[in-house]
């Protein structure tokens, strides 16, 4: 499996026998063999992790098949405003949290599992070859103190109980499926506005489920703070890749 960091939380991962890309709105995406299905992720419609220009990859990519988190709103009055037209549409599957989606790409199986976002729209979880991958989107532990004790209380449960709907469902894909209950590869938001909260979400998951890589992401271009992370987690700090530049890509 091979994975592309693109920018901001933005992921391509090469799947022997499909693309998987993820929150993509800025950043260079590698050239695509033409003989891989192309499944395009968008985890909520914040611009930050949405943007109309995937509308456009069909035309360049036509085994292309969009799994798009409810919030990003298709209805026909704004299809000029997306650049949809019904061809596109045809090829849209909008969906919500706590889903399972079935899918085939080129008579590999393949499950969609959507966890709820403690933010906007949901995260993904893909089981597929034996590997099961999540991409969090905006699922994280949003410790805003501005917002206030309640608002702090509130996320905190939130996110717990969101991390054990992901638990829940590594295991369901673990019987279903006999892959390892472990998530291979972990995109997980590491935002650096958050300040002395920005490590709760990912040291919650990592304590919660085992987890092979842990990509750190919406770092806002401050990829100095992955290593503050692994500097103050040392027992963590070999699952975590340490990103340092938008584009650089990995093998698992
Ligand atoms: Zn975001």
């Amino acid at each position: 499996m091979k994975i592309t960091f693109l920018a901001h939380s933005g992921f391509l991962v090469e799947w022997e026998h499909f693309y998987a890309l993820f929150d993509w709105w800025k950043g260079a995406l590698p050239p695509l063999r033409q003989d891989k299905p192309l499944l395009v992720f968008v985890s909520h419609s914040h611009e930050d992790h949405f943007d109309k220009h995937i509308f456009t990859l069909l035309a360049e990519h036509p085994d292309t098949r969009y799994i798009l988190s409810h919030d990003v709103r298709l209805a026909t009055r704004r299809w000029e405003k997306l650049g949809m037209t019904a061809e596109i549409f045809a090829h849209v599957t909008s969906i919500r949290a706590d889903s399972i989606l079935p899918l085939d790409a080129l008579g590999t199986p393949l499950t969609v599992r959507t966890i709820p976002s403690t933010d906007a729209g949901v995260a993904f979880l893909l089981s597929a070859e034996g590997k099961l991958v999540y991409h969090a989107g905006d699922n994280n532990w949003w410790h805003w103190e501005d917002e206030g004790r309640q608002y702090c209380t509130n996320m905190a449960a939130n996110y717990r109980r969101s991390i054990a709907r992901l638990a829940d469902a590594v295991r369901d894909e673990h019987a279903d499926c006999g892959c390892a209950p472990v998530i291979d590869a972990a995109m997980v938001p590491l935002d650096p506005r958050l300040e002395d909260g920005y490590d709760l979400g990912i040291s919650y998951l990592l304590e919660q489920i085992p987890v092979g890589k842990l990509f750190p992401m919406h770092v806002w271009e401050k990829f100095d703070w992955i290593e503050r992370y692994r500097r103050a987690h040392p027992a963590d700090a070999e699952r975590i890749v340490p990103l340092r530049a938008d584009g650089e890509t990995f093998e698992l």
